[in-house]
């Protein structure tokens, strides 16, 4: 059986969500906003994941909005806020941050991206500096898609509060569902999520927004979600993002537990078995199922290409442009050099990965280096 060590890229269903998912698919297939029964049971399924929701994220339910996964829910976040302004961000986010920030670039507004240290973390009192009296808005990444790592974001939304008028949002994409996220604890205004990220299904996520907090809409085309996003409800999907968050809620402290032991034993088994290896981020601030490695020398796209021969699913430290290979921006802004970026692999855990499948892993991974080192 095939090894998939890239939970970060996207997650397998739980039988729990697929069960309902289908049940609802099947059943409950109401259009949400029609006034009769069926749209009433639709309405129900969609309200209750709702609920689901705020219970994992300690929100109110009127506060969550659906969209269909954290593309759009960062995009709603950073383009309803007007024609000019100041955007404060950093240099490690995901492209779904990133691409929206350009564009309000391009149309006048100012953006300010604050850098990491070399272990990928931003200083709270950098942020802090880059605020301005215009700054509108500040978009940070809670925990990085490919290092792992894990902002200090209590201390930069006391910045942001204590700065008076701008609005924080938060990408948590890669948290959720791997460490606590409660907007309870942490004073931001917007917060994403995917549920693919944590077992639920694809094309499905959410925009959290504290009350009083109202972007513009994104999606405009009717009144659904109190008119914040528009066109009719993904009910099956929603309800398997509920799902997802219950198990989520119920589980995390477990999770956490699992996952770090197994992501720790690889790690570990990696520093003893393989010459010239570096982790990437800082390892006292990474999400528990993440393990970013520089193998130094080997071309990280090969070795994934080899891992895939010996059915190991992982990711390399860069993206595919156009056909060629470009270093990941986020290592780079950790200062690491394109070759370095080049060589570095995402190894990351989750539901049904075990103790074995990683000794397999420990098994082929030196060889496979050796291998690809020596074709350099
Ligand atoms: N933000 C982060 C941090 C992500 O890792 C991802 C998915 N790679 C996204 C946003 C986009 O999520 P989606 O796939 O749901 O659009």
């Amino acid at each position: 059986m095939r090894i998939y060590l890239d939970h970060n890229a996207t997650t397998p269903l739980r039988d729990e969500v697929l069960e309902e998912t289908t049940r609802v698919l099947r059943d409950v297939y109401g259009n949400p906003s029609s006034t009769h029964a069926h749209g009433a049971a639709a309405r129900a399924t969609v309200e209750r994941a709702r609920e689901r929701a705020a219970v994992l994220l300690g929100a109110a339910p009127a506060e969550l909005v659906f969209t269909a996964g954290a593309t759009e829910s960062n995009n709603l976040a950073l383009h309803g806020w007007g024609d000019a302004g100041h955007l404060v961000t950093t240099t490690v986010e995901h492209p779904s941050v990133e691409e929206p920030a350009a564009a309000l670039e391009a149309r006048g507004w100012r953006v300010t991206r604050v850098p990491v240290d070399p272990d990928g973390r931003v200083d709270p009192e950098a942020l802090a500096g880059a605020l301005a009296p215009d700054t509108a808005l500040v978009s940070v990444i809670w925990a990085h898609n490919e290092t792992g790592v894990i902002q200090p974001i209590e201390a930069i939304a006391a910045c942001v509060r204590a700065h008076g008028r701008a609005r924080l949002h938060v990408d948590a994409t890669q948290a959720i569902g791997k460490i606590p996220v409660r907007v309870d604890r942490v004073p931001c205004d917007l917060l994403s999520a995917s549920a693919h990220k944590f077992n639920g299904p694809k094309g499905v996520g959410l925009l959290w927004m504290r009350a009083g907090v109202e972007p513009a809409p994104f999606v405009r085309g009717g009144p659904q979600e109190r008119r914040r996003r528009g066109g009719t409800h993904n009910v099956a999907g929603i309800a398997g993002l509920g799902v997802a968050c219950e198990l989520a809620a119920r589980e995390l402290a477990e999770r956490g537990e699992r996952y770090a032991a197994l992501r720790d034993r690889l790690w570990a088994g990696i520093e003893a078995k393989i010459p010239a290896v570096r982790r990437n981020g800082d390892p006292a601030h990474v999400l528990p199922n993440t393990l970013n490695v520089e193998f130094t020398g080997a071309a990280g796209d090969v070795l994934v290409e080899a891992l895939d021969g010996e059915g190991v699913s992982v990711s390399a430290g860069a993206a595919c442009a156009s056909g060629s290979i470009v270093p990941s921006h986020s290592l780079t802004a950790m200062g690491r050099s394109p070759e370095q970026a080049l060589a570095s692999l995402r190894l990351t855990v989750g539901h049904g990965v075990d103790e074995a499948q990683i000794d397999r892993v420990l098994a082929l991974l030196p060889d496979l280096v050796a291998r690809v080192r020596g074709s350099a």
